[in-house]
C-alpha cells in the first residue's frame, strides 16, 4: 500500500476506489522493547522458542501478543493463545526453578465466537482442520455464556 487518497487508495500494484475507508495498522511490539536487551523478531516482538523461553535469557519468558512464537504464520494474537502459552511458561519456570529443564510446549488453535451482539460466528482452525460456521443466535448467547464462566475464575 502507497497511499490513501479522499475517494481512492493507491497500492503497489495499482489503485482501486474507495467510498469509506476502514485502515488497521499492522501489530508491532511496544516502543521500550528497542531499548531493550531482549532478542526481537523481524515485526518487532519479544522472540521466544516453542516452550516461551526468551533466547539468551535465564528464566525469562514471553506469552500473548508480545512474543513472536515459532509455528505456522496464521498463529493468532489471541487471548486463547495467551492462556495455552501461560500453562506452558508457567510449567518450564517452575521446573526450571526446581532444577530441571521445562519442555512443555503450546497447542496453536485459533478459536473464535465474533460476536455480533444478535448472533455470532464461530472460526476454529488448527494445523488439521478450519471450521467457520455461519453466524446464527446460538453462538452470541455461546460466547456470553463463555465469557461468564471465564471470568468466574478470577472473581
Ligand atoms: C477488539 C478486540 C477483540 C478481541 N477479541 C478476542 C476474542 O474474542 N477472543 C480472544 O481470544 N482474543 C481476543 N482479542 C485478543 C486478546 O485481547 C489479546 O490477544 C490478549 O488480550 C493478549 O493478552 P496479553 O496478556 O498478551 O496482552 P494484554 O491483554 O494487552 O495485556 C498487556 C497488559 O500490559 C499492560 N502494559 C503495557 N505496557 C506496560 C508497561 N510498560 N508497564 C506496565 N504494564 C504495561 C497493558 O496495559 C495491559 O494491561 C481481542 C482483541 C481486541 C483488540
Amino acid at each position: 500500500m502507497l497511499r490513501f487518497e479522499a475517494d481512492k487508495v493507491v497500492t503497489e500494484g495499482g489503485e482501486f476506489a474507495a467510498d469509506l475507508i476502514l485502515f488497521m495498522p499492522g501489530l508491532t511490539g511496544p516502543a521500550w522493547l528497542e531499548h531493550s536487551a531482549l532478542p526481537r523478531s523481524p515485526g518487532g516482538m519479544v522472540a521466544a522458542d516453542a516452550q516461551c523461553r526468551v533466547a539468551g535469557f535465564e528464566r525469562v519468558y514471553v506469552v500473548g501478543d508480545s512474543g513472536s512464537f515459532p509455528g505456522p504464520d496464521w498463529m493468532p494474537k489471541q487471548a486463547h493463545m495467551a492462556d495455552l502459552q501461560a500453562e506452558a511458561a508457567a510449567h518450564n519456570l517452575l521446573a526450571e526453578l526446581a532444577g530441571g529443564r521445562g519442555e512443555r510446549g503450546f497447542k496453536v488453535e485459533l478459536v473464535c465466537i465474533i460476536d455480533a451482539i444478535d448472533q455470532g460466528t464461530l472460526v476454529y482452525r488448527t494445523e488439521q482442520q478450519q471450521i467457520v460456521l455461519p453466524p446464527n443466535r446460538l453462538m452470541h448467547w455461546a460466547k456470553r455464556s463463555f465469557e461468564r464462566r471465564y471470568l468466574r475464575h478470577y472473581q
